[in-house]
């Protein structure tokens, strides 16, 4: 349930309304910043009807969440929320540029990468340390070591960090490394792992699942949020699909969707939908203009000789040229980069 208060509420009418429903198995969760105050009612607890909370003193509305999310809903939170890390704001006026190559390799292999990035525009450097591959045998990631190497290349160049999760014991160990903790497509429903996110302080990207739904991928977020957590963003990815000329298929229906029913901010991964090079660079102009608030990108320096991800990952010069389009995107679709 949804509760806006009067105006003129006093402190005790506001105590009154919150023992009532918390009497009734509800936590109570505030919107920042709305005046008139605005709370959400979540919970499993069963709900006093409408009419008994809008009879109470300092209610102004009362009204149901229709969505299985509650806290990342847009019929909690009606303007889109702006999410910030490090001075730099998700889902305001500019589209934030994320990357990086998929996985650390090496000193130089972030150092070259990180001049394209920041010259490019780019905010914030990506790079993963643990690996989600699909194959045990394949490249696990450079692990605690990689994250060190990212965190003083990227700060050396004036970028953020973002980096994947796969596990909720890695939280204390990545957390001095990274901004934003990465929670992959694979680790989308790892329930344990986002409710532990639900209590650090730092911002959290939520891919979509390889086949989940716009309300299951919302509910990942749902679960970070409820535990306190909401600098949340969302990112798709690509689903799986029958086609085979592509490794996924970019479902930009679901960033359309996600903008209206979610106030979260909504990242595209062009890389992971494409899986080949020359189609990430159409996708992410597109997504720009289905008004994604980030992009999240694959750019490697020698992607030839790429341990993971290479035949998706930018080469630095089609990164800058990317860039430079997605600017006049951007302008056009009343936004900046
Ligand atoms: C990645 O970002 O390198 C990655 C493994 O992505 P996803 O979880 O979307 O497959
Ligand atoms: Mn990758």
């Amino acid at each position: 349930m949804v509760i806006t208060l009067r105006d003129d509420v006093t402190p005790d009418q506001r105590r009154a309304v919150e023992a009532r429903l918390r009497a009734a198995g509800f936590q109570l969760v505030a919107a920042p910043d709305t005046a008139p105050v605005v709370l959400a009612a979540v919970g499993e607890g069963t709900m006093p009807s409408l009419a008994d909370i809008r009879a109470l003193p300092g209610v102004a509305a009362a009204a149901h969440i229709p969505e299985p999310f509650k806290l990342a809903s847009r019929s909690f939170r009606q303007r889109s929320s702006i999410v910030t890390v490090g001075g730099v704001a998700f889902g305001g006026d500019d589209v934030v540029l994320m990357a990086g190559p998929c996985t650390i390799e090496s000193e130089e292999q972030l150092v070259r990468t990180a001049q394209s990035v920041r010259a490019a525009g780019g905010r914030v450097m990506r790079g993963g340390a643990f690996k989600p591959r699909t194959s045990p045998y394949s490249f696990q990631g450079l692990g605690e070591e990689g994250l060190k190497l990212l965190r003083r290349v990227a700060d050396a160049h004036g970028l953020l960090v973002i980096s994947e999760i796969m596990d909720r014991s890695q939280i204390a160990m990545m957390a001095p490394y990274v901004d934003i903790f990465q929670v992959g497509a694979r680790n989308m429903q790892n329930f344990s792992l986002l409710r532990d996110l639900g209590t650090v302080d730092r911002a959290v990207l939520v891919k979509r699942g390889l086949s989940a739904t716009v309300d299951e991928w919302l509910m990942a977020a749902e679960y970070v949020m409820s535990g306190g957590n909401d600098r949340v963003l969302v990112c798709e990815r690509g689903i799986r699909a029958y086609e085979t000329y592509t490794r996924n298929t970019l479902d930009l229906n679901a960033v359309a969707v996600a903008k209206a029913i979610s106030h979260l901010p909504v990242i595209v991964d062009p890389s992971h939908a494409a899986g080949v090079r020359d189609k990430v660079v159409p996708l992410a102009r597109a997504a720009v203009a289905a008004g994604a608030d980030g992009l999240l990108i694959e750019v490697h320096y020698d992607p030839e000789r790429a341990i993971c991800d290479g035949p998706q990952s930018l080469y630095p010069e089609q990164f800058t040229a990317l860039a430079e389009q997605l600017r006049l995107i951007a302008a056009a679709v009343g936004r900046s980069l």
